[in-house]
């Protein structure tokens, strides 16, 4: 089974607030447990306050978004000021240094017109504020980013959305380890067939797609494979997996062994599947029986599979049900 990375190497940004770090408008912070909890033990989170690093104080009047005409500026409505432009400016040089810095995903808070990644609110000049925008930080980082998992620490209370943003970490840490190094063409098709259960468990589709793109390798420039798999590989596991997705991996899985399983143990495998997808049990039961009979049976078809460690056990994401 493929090896996690060490601790070390996973870095995540974070805004700095979620962290505890006293830097909001009012002297406060929004120390998320978390975040600060069972993901510190695996991600090192790297801090970023948009606000206070362009030159702002704590405390500080509150900023918001505000629309003039077809543009949207960051203002400090109390003292009438417009900080659209430095920040502006202040952005794209922290995120060149954060660039150097290889992060592996981002931690955003949500509704801050700083650093909300959705739906933060925009004021027109008189009226009331409508849920459209993007704080002018996040815009920039996602826009120098594309690829990078991204998410708000609300959504991360949901389980479903918390392991598909800690698996798009790591699975996004792997496609860097290989695209950072050089890389053959035998080594992309060697990790496509390592993720393909992952793949599978997202987006089914996904896998003839990138299967259509390798073969199409040998014509395209290796600049551009690089760029398309990349995309198209993110892109797929944004998509939730769900517990029908799961359920069919898993007999899928199953498969390899069903002719090396007396019937007890057949049935037993057969009955902890569809219980899992009936809501039953997490998926964490299924994963364990299924690895046990890789490790004492084999199967060359699933040694090496991203999908039987797409992130470490400890982090208990697989555990709900
Ligand atoms: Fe700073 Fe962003 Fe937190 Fe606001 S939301 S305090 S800008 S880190």
């Amino acid at each position: 089974m493929s090896p996690q990375p060490a601790r070390e190497e996973i870095r995540i940004g974070i805004s700095s607030c979620l962290l505890g770090h006293k830097v909001r408008y009012d002297g406060g912070h929004k120390k998320d447990p978390l975040i600060t909890g069972a993901l510190s033990s695996f991600l090192t989170f790297v801090p970023v306050c948009p606000e206070v690093e362009v030159g702002m104080s704590v405390p500080r009047p509150p900023i918001r978004l505000v629309r003039r005409g077809a543009e949207i500026r960051l203002v400090d409505p109390k003292r009438g000021l417009d900080h659209s432009e430095s920040m502006r400016r202040w952005s794209e040089v922290r995120i060149r240094d954060l660039e150097k810095l290889d992060l592996s995903g981002y931690i955003l808070k949500k509704d801050s017109p700083s650093c909300g990644m959705e739906g933060v609110k925009v004021y027109s000049e008189n009226g009331a504020g409508i849920r459209e925008g993007v704080g002018l930080f996040a815009r920039e980082l996602l826009r120098r980013f594309p690829l990078l998992p991204v998410e708000e620490e609300g959504r991360l209370n949901d389980p479903a959305l918390r392991e598909n943003f800690v698996e798009r970490v790591f699975a996004y840490r792997r496609l860097r380890a290989l695209f950072s190094a050089r890389w053959a063409l035998g080594d992309l098709v060697r990790f496509h067939a390592a993720e393909k259960l992952l793949l599978l468990a997202h987006e089914p589709r996904s896998v003839r797609s990138l299967g259509r793109l390798l073969g199409l390798a040998k014509k395209l420039p290796r600049w551009e494979l690089e760029s398309s798999y990349g995309e198209m590989y993110m892109k797929a596991l944004r998509v939730l997996a769900t517990k029908g997705k799961n359920s069919k991996v898993l007999f899928h899985m199953a498969r390899y062994f069903k002719d090396r399983l007396g019937p007890v143990e057949k049935k037993e495998l057969v009955q902890t599947i569809s219980a899992y997808r009936r809501g039953l049990l997490p998926l964490v039961v299924p994963m364990t029986l299924l690895r046990h009979y890789l490790r004492t049976l084999g199967s060359p078809h699933l040694e090496g599979q991203a999908y039987l460690d797409p992130h470490p056990k400890e982090l208990l994401l697989r555990n709900h049900a």
